[in-house]
């Protein structure tokens, strides 16, 4: 018991004193490490909530949704303009909109990762560039001037099969669409951090009474004048 007072008293000058990477307090006894900074316990609690916790999961996911469709939307958007006025099938784009829908996936995740946002930013993907790659043609084919309903319906099949129609077309537009899928899934991969802790610090100088800073010089005397 006596020892451990008198470690606790012993004063070790400021190593180890840096404060908290998240809220800058000075770390007390212990702390917590992620991805290479430190931490006090309060914010590697939040840190690993915010990680791996499930407390909100389906708010996150239906923001991931509506955020993902979004981002598919004006992806889409794009794609079917240039399909519809300029008569090509720029299917590069289809790159655009992955990259787009695992952004807003990511976003509307609140920054996670993993598997299941992935497969949700493949599949938003993947419709968008089947119902937008259909609306583009449909737009363009006036002269058939197809009822609304019909036009709609051609976008829906279109959605579903859409995608594999044109890669089953052309071995370059299938890759393309690879390409797509893969960059959003890419974009919502799981953030590999682990939180470790606690560690025991050494023993700080904020629990001893902080020495004095040394007082100022005197200022240097003034030069003899010059005769
Ligand atoms: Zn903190």
């Amino acid at each position: 018991m006596a020892e451990n007072e008198l470690q606790f008293d012993r004063v070790e000058g400021s190593a180890g004193a840096s404060p908290c990477a998240s809220c800058q307090r000075p770390l007390i006894g212990s702390y917590y490490q992620a991805g290479g900074r430190i931490f006090c316990r309060s914010c590697a609690k939040a840190l690993e909530d915010t990680l791996h916790g499930t407390e909100g999961q389906a708010g996150r996911v239906l923001k991931a949704t509506v955020w993902g469709i979004g981002g598919g939307i004006a992806g889409g958007a794009v794609y079917a303009a240039v399909l519809a006025l300029a008569h090509i099938n720029l299917a590069l784009i289809t790159i655009l909109i992955g990259w787009l829908v695992g952004k807003a996936v990511r976003k509307g995740a609140g920054g996670r990762g993993g598997r299941g946002y992935q497969a949700l930013a493949v599949a938003i993907t993947y419709l968008s560039i089947g119902f937008f790659g259909t609306l583009g043609p449909v737009l363009s084919s006036a002269a058939e001037s197809k009822g609304l309903l019909e036009s709609a319906l051609v976008c829906i099949v279109g959605a579903v099969i859409g995608p594999v129609l044109m890669g089953m077309g052309s071995i370059l537009s299938a890759l393309i669409t690879v390409f797509g899928l893969y960059e959003a899934w890419k974009l919502c991969g799981a953030i590999h951090i682990e939180v470790t802790g606690p560690h025991v610090l050494a023993p700080v100088a904020s629990v001893a009474p902080l020495q004095a800073p040394p007082p100022p010089r005197p200022p240097p005397p003034p030069p003899p004048p010059s005769a």
